[in-house]
C-alpha cells in the first residue's frame, strides 16, 4: 500500500459492534469479562485501549514498523526508549537536539547511572571515538532542531551494527511522509506525535516504533509498567489528523520552500538554514534519505543581534509567537530563549543556536500572506 492510502486507512477497521466506519473514542478504563481471564482482548485500558490501539496500528504502518506504542507526551516516549537500558550504559547522541531531550538525558537519565555522550554526528568519527563495550544506543535527530542539520542515517547505522549498539531516531521533523528511519536502519523510532503527526495543535502525545519482537516486549513492557500513555479522546484527535498527513506535509514543504529562499535573498537576514539548498552542506544526504525538506526553516539576522531577535518575533501578525512546531498554523519562536534555554549558553553557542536564531515551523497559509508577513516584520 502507499503512504496516502495507509495514512488513511491504516490501522482502521469498522467497529466490530455498530459498524462506524471511525473508529470510536472508547473512553473506558475497563472492561468486563465473560469469565475469569476471557476478555474481548483488552483487560483495563492502560494496558490496551481500542482507540490507541488503532493510532498505534496507524502509526506503526506509517513507519513500516511492526509494533507501535503511543505516549503521553513525546518525552514520555524517549522515557520509554531509555528506560531499555540499564546503569552502566552508555549513549551516544547527536550535540544538536531538542532541548527537552538533553534535559531528560542530563538531568534525569544520569542520576540513574546512564552516560551521555554528545556529540557532532556529520563526522562519523566522532561517534566513533565514544564507542566502547558499554555502548547500547546511539540516538539522532535528523533534520536537527533548530539547525536543520542532516545526518546521514544509512551511514550511522552501519557503524551502529558493526558494534551491535541500537540506533534511535527522532522522527519528529520530518514524519514518516519525508523519512522511513527504519528502512533506512535504524532500530527504534521515536515522534513527538504533538507535532505533525497530530497536525492541528491540540495534542501532546509521543509514539514508539519498532520491528524487533524482543524490542517490542520491552517497549511494550515499560509502556504498561510506567504507564505514561495516551488518552482515548486524543488518540482518535490523531487519527484524525494522521488522515491528511501526505497532504500537509506536501504543502508544509511548499511553503518551507518559498520562505527558505524569500530569506536567503532578504539583505537583513544573515545565515538561513534549510536541507533544500543545494549549498546546505547536508543536502545531497538530505536528498538521498529524505521525500521532501519540511517546513522547517531558521534563519539568523545581521549583527546576531538578542533585541533584533526579539522584535522580529514580536511584530509579526501571521506566525504566532510559540513553542511547538508541526501545527497547519505558521509558528515563529526563538530557540536560545525558548525551546533551547536548557541547554547551557556554551554548548548552545558549540552547535550554532547563536542569539539572533529564528525558527519557524511554515504552516499551511498562503505562501504570499507568510512572506508579506516576515516582510512587514524584517522591515
Ligand atoms: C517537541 C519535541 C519533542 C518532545 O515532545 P513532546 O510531545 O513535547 O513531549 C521531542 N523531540 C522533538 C524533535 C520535538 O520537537
Amino acid at each position: 500500500m502507499k503512504f496516502g492510502t495507509k495514512a488513511i486507512h491504516a490501522g482502521l477497521e469498522p467497529d466490530s459492534a455498530t459498524g462506524a466506519i471511525m473508529t470510536p473514542i472508547y473512553q473506558s478504563s475497563t472492561y468486563v469479562q465473560e469469565a475469569i481471564g476471557v476478555n474481548k482482548g483488552y483487560a483495563y485500558s492502560r494496558t490496551g485501549n481500542p482507540t490507541r490501539a488503532a493510532l498505534e496500528k496507524s502509526i506503526a504502518a506509517l513507519e513500516n514498523a511492526k509494533y507501535g506504542a503511543c505516549f503521553a507526551s513525546g518525552l514520555a516516549a524517549i522515557d520509554c526508549c531509555i528506560k531499555m537500558l540499564k546503569p552502566g550504559d552508555e549513549v551516544i547522541s547527536t550535540n544538536d537536539l531538542y532541548g527537552g531531550s538533553y534535559r531528560i538525558f542530563t538531568t534525569i537519565f544520569e542520576q540513574y547511572g546512564i552516560q551521555f555522550h554528545f556529540v557532532n554526528m556529520l563526522n562519523l568519527e566522532n561517534i566513533e571515538q565514544k564507542i566502547n563495550a558499554n555502548t547500547k544506543l546511539i540516538w539522532i535527530e535528523t533534520p536537527s532542531n533548530p539547525m536543520m542539520n542532516i545526518i546521514d542515517i544509512q551511514a550511522v547505522s552501519h557503524l551502529a551494527k558493526a558494534h551491535d549498539i541500537k540506533l534511535a531516531i527522532d522522527n519528529t521533523f520530518a514524519t514518516p511522509y519525508l523519512q522511513q528511519a527504519l528502512d533506512l536502519g535504524a532500530d527504534i523510532v521515536i515522534h513527538s506525535v504533538t507535532k505533525y503527526l497530530g497536525g492541528h495543535s491540540d495534542v501532546v502525545m509521543g509514539a514508539m516504533v519498532v520491528n524487533d519482537e524482543d524490542l517490542a516486549k520491552e517497549m511494550y513492557r515499560i509502556q504498561n509498567s510506567s504507564g505514561a500513555i495516551c488518552g482515548p479522546f486524543d488518540a482518535f484527535l490523531v487519527l484524525r489528523g494522521i488522515k491528511t498527513l501526505h497532504l500537509r506535509m506536501q504543502r508544509h514543504c511548499e511553503n518551507g520552500a518559498k520562505i527558505a529562499h524569500f530569506l536567503k535573498n532578504h539583505p537583513k537576514v544573515d545565515k538561513v538554514y534549510w536541507p533544500g539548498f543545494e549549498d546546505h552542506p547536508n543536502h545531497q544526504i538530505a536528498k538521498k534519505q529524505m521525500k521532501g525538506f519540511g517546513g522547517m526553516v531558521s534563519f539568523s539576522l545581521r549583527g546576531n543581534q538578542l533585541e533584533d531577535a526579539k522584535n522580529l518575533v514580536s511584530r509579526t501578525k501571521i506566525f504566532a509567537l510559540a513553542e511547538s512546531l508541526g501545527g497547519v498554523e505558521s509558528l515563529i519562536g526563538h530557540p536560545a530563549t525558548m525551546t533551547h534555554a536548557a541547554i547551557p549558553y556554551e554548548k548552545r553557542q558549540e552547535s550554532g543556536v547563536v542569539d539572533s536564531l529564528i525558527r519557524l515551523s511554515v504552516g499551511l497559509e498562503d505562501a504570499e500572506d507568510l512572506i508579506e508577513d516576515l516582510e512587514q516584520a524584517l522591515a
